[in-house]
């Protein structure tokens, strides 16, 4: 079954990118075919304009996790990518519910991207696009959907940054009250 965040996940497979040098785990083709579940890697230069999408993916939830619209060319490549991509025409029925039927033209890597193309359709036009935030970890960058109730998450997942963040504010605490 295809998931609404299922964009952010792409766009997070490099993070910690408030670093120097942010964490990649898309390095070579076969990484991306891995993350797809595809059968066949795309070839390099297919796989670097996946990657080229990934960015523009995560340029336009970035934007809108500060709260601005996305940049004009952003949307256009995005747009172009999706006329590009296999039709949505075909539903299927699968283990876990209902998912579209991707007719892999050629195992290029729209198709592959298809899928995550489509959730960003969606949730930039569904009703969950103003939960969509950053990590407070400058460092991190992590985009995520708030599910939460009251709408107010802050952290990628409170075991890495918030923790850290805790600790933090903990350690400046006692070293105050130590002085
Ligand atoms: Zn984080």
């Amino acid at each position: 079954m295809s998931r609404a965040d299922l964009c952010l996940d792409f766009a997070n497979t490099r993070y910690y990118r408030g670093q120097a040098t942010p964490t990649e785990t898309l390095n070579a083709p076969g990484d991306l075919a891995a993350w797809a579940k595809a059968a066949k890697p795309p070839t390099t230069r297919e796989f670097e304009a996946a990657l080229g999408l990934r960015e523009t993916i995560y340029r336009l939830f970035n934007a809108q996790a500060d709260g601005k619209a996305a940049a004009p060319r952003d949307l256009e490549v995005l747009n172009h990518a999706l006329a590009r991509a296999p039709a949505r025409t075909t539903l299927r029925r699968g283990r876990d519910g209902y998912d579209w039927d991707i007719e892999p033209k050629s195992g290029t890597a729209l198709a592959l991207l298809a899928p995550v193309l489509w959730s960003a359709g969606d949730l930039l036009t569904g009703p969950r696009l103003d939960r969509v935030r950053r990590c407070a970890n400058p460092e991190c960058g992590w985009l995520f959907l708030d599910d939460s109730r009251a709408g107010k998450r802050r952290w990628c997942s409170m075991s890495a940054c918030g923790n850290r963040a805790k600790a933090r504010r903990h350690y400046h605490k006692s070293k105050e009250e130590d002085a």
